[in-house]
């Protein structure tokens, strides 16, 4: 063999070595002085055994110097660290008190272990199991079940525009406004999982019921009482909340601050004036609020307003800042009662104005201390009701329209075969049912978390997005397999109303493009990165000399988790995975290990990404939302692949989990791409592509025989059907849509061989001339094919599915605004 090729070949053998024990030293996340030592063992047996020329070993000495120097830590700082902190601090974006205490609200859990590379799952795996409590099960079981009856959603929706008063009343007396509040003060006291879980039965029959629930049991006069409120208020306010006797309403949002919530114009001056009968210093407000919910019918207003002493009579500080007051409804200057009509789905929600209203100084929740902090405390108590309500009603919307829809795709047949088997429609029952498990996993392993003393702020953005994005999925799903029957209005409709308020999930609570764009990626980039905030407080650190010492080890450790997530990205994307340590799963255990890689992929592009854009990238909404996007895909597989170790590794439910995982882990991958090709700086964008993807795009969405799996466990009365809408409202009584549907698919199974046997022995042999199925059941019985018992089952089953596939029709002014009536067409009306 020519000597130039073996040299070759040598060289390249030690080029393979040095760049595998780089690989391997990276990938273990090996501390300096251990790389620094292998490396320079490395080193010296080349310039023993290895034959490159001289200048060669000697250049490759050069690097390594500067390695060994890294090891010596004055030296480090004065070469550098302080140099690279004096440019970070011109970098870093200036940040405001409110954007601060967004920053520092709530906890960080499993979101900030995907933000490491290598999550430890144990940590997810240990985490509670959420349960109910059998004081929970039974108010699930009776008051909740009551109420659900109680409901009909067409009479709140279009006849009074208002639940009745004997569901008003209802509600207050059992208590369902007090979910939150402790039973000291005569509240339910529930957990976060029995909080969801209600607010999910109730949602699936009445998203009027379910949204004038959520409101008093989220953010609001109750959550901040409890948390700032004085002992005097607590001890007043709390007991009349949790009886219904006050109806708090929350007023934040205004006609110039919406999403910009913080820049509230409304004012409240320190001044004198008149409270019964004597002078005090008070607060004077002006404000104009809307889109408040409950405000039409509130008792208390919980008011959010900037606090001023121009003529200093409470201190120094003549801006105190954004301050939450609670004030009565019935006070001079103060309007409300009117009401907004937010998409036919008419929950109580209007406007306020107040001019110049005077209250008393312990109007402010917790007392003049807490002035100027009501922005800290609303942004401490978001994450906890962002992750329950807006999620589980938009869960309990979901399973009821998988639910039906399921079962209407096998009742209603088009050319002579239900139309669930039709493949397009299987495609979109089975994307519907894997996107509700989806939604019914993140909402209960978070409430579980929530329920173990995590208050986590990132994950309820992820949720309070993702949940209302595939609520609204499936909401159009349902729709198309519906067909006419959704879009039909009348009582017999139980889609339409779940189709319209989507939007208003989509926007209450940091409105969905702004959380995707700048919340979820944004407050977790800094709140959740290992080493980010750490390097931030460093770099505000008044004591420089403290500053600089933190500021460097946090460096260093950012550098090492920067090269080692790269190391970690690259392999794994070469091995797909499959050495990677994940808990030992069976058939799910891929799943984790491709969360793994992509916690890997996801680190390393977020770094690069701050490294090359720093507060750029805040602008960069766009880039920042798709991050995010990659971020929430992992944390929903994951809560997917817990909830299914929760509810004891169910074999049948495989295909769900198998499909949502797949899914999300494919978008995941979509999203990174979709990065790469917008990164700005191309170079760069090249080189991650390299390490995210050196193989190129291999992971692929789930299979159509995965598809089709789900429809055949639920289109059919399964354990898994069951198990999926565990906690929604499908009592079989006559006026339960849901229910109704699910005693014709248990019939179904029992017909269908009834109505082959009449088309085979029957129709095809022409013994059967009838072209409706009464007709055809009764030449059928006349000539043997069935029998009295079968022609009859029959009948029966016909005449409900002729129930539940018919839609409503109204005289022309039935419809007018005004009329009042709830009649209507033939086809109105329970059918036992
Ligand atoms: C039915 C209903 C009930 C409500 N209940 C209450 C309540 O009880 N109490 C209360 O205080 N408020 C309530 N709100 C107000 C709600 O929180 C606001 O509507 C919401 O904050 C958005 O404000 P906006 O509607 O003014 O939209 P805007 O702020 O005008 O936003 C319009 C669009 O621009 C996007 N956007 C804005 N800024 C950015 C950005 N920087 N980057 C990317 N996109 C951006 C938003 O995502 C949105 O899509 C309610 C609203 C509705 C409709």
């Amino acid at each position: 063999m020519n000597s130039a090729v073996v040299t070759a070949g040598i060289f390249a053998a030690w080029a393979l070595l040095f760049l595998a024990i780089l690989l391997i030293l990276a990938y273990r996340r090996a501390s300096l002085a251990l790389s620094s030592c292998v490396l320079g063992l490395l080193l010296a047996a080349y310039w023993v055994f290895g034959a490159a020329p001289h200048w060669w070993k000697i250049a490759l000495c050069v690097p390594f110097a500067s390695l060994l120097l890294l090891n010596i830590r004055p030296l480090r700082v004065r070469a550098m660290t302080r140099p690279f902190l004096r440019s970070y601090r011109r970098l870093l974006p200036p940040m405001s008190t409110t954007e601060r205490e967004a920053l520092d609200a709530g906890t960080v859990w499993w979101d900030g272990e995907l933000f490491t590379g290598g999550p430890d799952w144990n940590k997810l795996m240990s985490a509670k199991v959420p349960t109910l409590t059998p004081r929970e099960q039974a108010f699930l079981d009776g008051p909740c079940e009551d109420l659900c009856a109680m409901l009909d959603d067409w009479d709140v929706t279009h006849v009074r525009a208002d639940l009745p008063p004997e569901v008003w009343n209802f509600i207050k007396a059992q208590g369902f406004f007090g979910m939150i509040v402790p039973q000291r003060y005569g509240g339910l006291e529930f957990s976060a999982f029995a909080h969801s879980c209600v607010l999910i039965k109730i949602a699936s029959r009445s998203t009027t019921a379910s949204s004038t629930i959520a409101v008093p049991n989220s953010l609001g006069p109750a959550e901040l009482l409890l948390h700032y409120g004085t002992d005097e208020q607590k001890n007043h306010f709390l007991p009349r909340l949790a009886r219904g006797e006050d109806v708090p309403c929350f007023a934040l949002t205004g006609p110039r601050a919406g999403s910009d919530a913080a820049s509230i114009p409304d004012t409240g001056i320190i001044c004198k004036g008149q409270w019964q009968g004597s002078e005090i210093v008070g607060i004077k407000l002006n404000f104009s609020k809307r889109y408040i919910t409950l405000a039409p019918i509130a008792t208390v207003v919980g008011l959010a307003f900037r606090l001023f002493d121009p003529d200093r009579l409470m201190g120094d500080k003549q801006d105190l800042g954004i301050t939450c007051a609670l004030i009565p409804r019935d006070i001079p200057g103060v309007s409300i009662g009117r009401r907004h009509f937010p998409l036919n789905v008419p929950f109580q929600n209007g406007p306020i104005q107040g001019h110049d209203v005077f209250v008393p100084m312990d109007a402010i929740i917790g007392g003049f201390k807490m002035a100027g902090l009501g922005w800290r405390m609303l942004v401490e108590q978001l994450s906890v009701g962002r992750c329950i309500s807006l999620p589980s009603s938009a869960t309990g919307g979901a399973q009821a329209a998988v639910y039906a829809s399921a079962a209407y795709a096998r009742i209603r047949r088009q050319f002579n075969m239900p139309i669930g088997r039709f493949e397009g429609v299987e495609q979109v029952l089975a994307r519907m049912a894997a996107r509700t498990y989806t939604m019914d996993a993140a909402r209960s392993v978070t409430a579980g978390a929530i329920d173990g003393g995590e208050k986590p702020s990132v994950p309820s953005a992820m949720l309070k997005y993702h949940a209302t994005e595939l609520g609204r999925m499936i909401a159009n799903d349902a729709m198309d397999v519906h067909g006419g029957k959704g879009i039909c209005l009348g009582p017999n409709n139980y889609l339409g109303r779940g189709y319209q308020i989507v939007p208003v999930a989509i926007t209450v609570e940091g409105a969905n493009i702004l959380t995707r764009s700048l919340i979820i990626f944004g407050q977790g980039a800094v709140r959740c990165h290992p080493f980010v905030l750490k390097e931030m407080n460093a770099a505000r650190n008044q004591d420089r000399e403290a500053g600089i010492r933190d500021f460097d080890r946090a460096l260093m450790g950012h550098m090492g988790f920067a090269i080692s997530n790269a190391a970690r990205s690259f392999v794994m994307a070469m091995t797909f995975a499959r050495f990677t340590k994940v808990p030992k799963t069976g058939t799910t255990m891929r799943y984790f290990q491709h969360v793994n890689r992509y916690s890997a992929s996801f680190a390393f592009a977020t770094d690069i990404a701050m490294l090359a854009l720093g507060g750029y990238l805040k602008k960069k909404e766009t880039l920042s939302a798709r991050l995010g996007d990659v971020l929430s895909m992992m944390y929903l597989a994951s809560m997917v692949l817990k909830h299914h170790e929760n509810q004891g590794r169910e074999e049948a439910d495989l295909p769900l989990v198998e499909w949502a995982c797949r899914s999300l882990l494919y978008q995941a991958q979509e999203q990174l791409h979709l990065f790469l090709r917008n990164f700005p700086n191309r170079p760069l964008a090249a080189f991650m592509r390299m390490v995210i993807f050196p193989r190129g795009m291999t992971y692929f969405p789930p299979s159509d025989r995965l598809g089709r799996s789900i429809v055949d466990l639920i289109m059919s009365p399964t354990a898994s059907r069951e198990r999926m809408s565990q906690h929604i409202y499908k009592t079989q009584v006559s006026n339960n849509p849901l229910g109704m549907l699910q005693e014709a698919l248990i019939l179904s199974t029992m017909a269908e061989p009834l109505e082959k046997r009449i088309r085979v022995e029957g129709v095809k042999t022409g013994r059967v001339t009838a072209l409706d199925l009464p007709g055809q059941i009764s030449q059928a019985e006349g000539l043997g094919i069935l029998s009295e018992a079968e022609a009859v089952m029959l009948r029966d089953y016909d005449a409900k599915v002729s129930h539940l596939i018919n839609v409503d029709d109204f005289a022309p002014e039935e419809l007018a605004a005004g009329s009042g009536s709830a009649s209507c067409g033939a086809n109105a009306g329970p059918v036992r």
